[in-house]
């Protein structure tokens, strides 16, 4: 589903955010992207995104090249896609039923289709009874729950993290890798960046380890431990 054909991001001012890397990761994969601050975590992921353009090489999403996909059709290209945040991103004069639904509503949704998929999907990340809740009167780990049912309500083939587990505690953390679990078992592939050691040697999923710019390890059942 993505794949990365040595593909180098150097900024403007010269520092290079990725350097000649090539990756494939396949469709339905659940991939945690580690590595020190600076390795360059979040500069693939906006690649991935097409919030940026890589200086060389080509990145294919989908079988389609993103790099030379024109500007109109990048928001076809972000549908496909759900993030989440270390910091939940929600809207705060919003319910969560609102939330959600904005999502939805933004891409044209009709409103019984809304009223329909709403509630099923706040059901399955386990806050149904919260629908009419300020994000202010829930829990950091509600409040991620929230954040889950809005980047998935639209069905997106790919869910991208970004640390979401950073601002939580080692239970609640827990049980919302269970949910993104249960995401990437209906067939999402998740790619997550993260630097919370115990969920990934728990879980033992594939490992891409970045360092300073380029893949120094890619583990298919792997662990935390860098090695750097
Ligand atoms: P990570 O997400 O793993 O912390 P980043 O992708 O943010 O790493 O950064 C990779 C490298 O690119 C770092 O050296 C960082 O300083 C540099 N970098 C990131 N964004 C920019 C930018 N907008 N301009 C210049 N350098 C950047």
């Amino acid at each position: 589903m993505i794949q990365f054909f040595n593909v180098t991001k150097k900024y403007d001012n010269g520092t290079l955010g990725l350097d000649n890397i090539s990756v494939s990761i396949d469709k339905g994969e659940f991939v945690f992207l580690v590595g020190p601050s600076g390795a360059g975590k979040s500069t693939f992921t906006r690649l991935l995104i097409r919030e940026a353009l890589p200086t060389k090489g080509q990145i294919m999403v989908d079988g389609k090249s993103i790099v030379r996909m024109k500007q109109r059709e990048i928001p076809h290209l972000r549908r496909k896609i759900g993030f989440i945040f270390q910091d939940f991103r929600l809207l705060q004069d919003r319910t969560v039923y609102e939330n959600v639904a904005f999502a939805l509503e933004v891409m044209g949704t009709p409103v019984s289709e809304v009223k329909r998929r709403v509630p099923s999907v706040l059901e399955l990340v386990g806050i149904g009874d919260k629908y009419d809740c300020f994000p202010e009167e829930l829990s950091g780990g509600e409040q991620q729950r929230v954040a889950i049912a809005r980047a998935i309500v639209n069905n997106p083939s790919l869910l991208i993290a970004d640390e979401p587990t950073g601002n939580l505690d080692p239970d609640t953390s827990l049980e919302i890798m269970k949910i993104i679990n249960n995401v990437n078992k209906r067939g999402t592939t998740i790619v997550m960046a993260t630097h919370d050691s115990d969920i990934v040697n728990r879980m033992r999923k594939r490992v891409i380890v970045l360092n300073k710019g380029t893949i120094v390890r890619d583990d298919v059942k792997g662990g935390y431990n860098y090695g750097l």
